[in-house]
């Protein structure tokens, strides 16, 4: 599983941070980010769909790579 932000959509909620800090951080203009490559170990996978869930611009781009 690998995740993204459509940074042109993000609008600096956190709500993704919130849901799963390990994998997103607030960047210095506060709207987020993915940390490091975006690969998503998967014991994190519930926490990615809670991060998806919760945004409200349809921002995060989740590509699973099991179906
Ligand atoms: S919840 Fe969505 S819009 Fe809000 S900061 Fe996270 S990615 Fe951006």
């Amino acid at each position: 599983m690998k995740i993204r932000i459509e940074s042109a959509r993000c609008k600096g909620h956190q709500n993704c941070i919130r849901a799963a800090p390990e994998l997103f951080i607030v960047g210095e203009d506060g709207y987020a980010r993915v940390r490091g490559s975006g690969d998503v170990p998967p014991a994190l996978k519930e926490e990615v769909l809670l991060a998806w869930a919760n945004c409200p611009e349809f921002a995060i781009e989740v590509e699973d790579d099991e179906q």
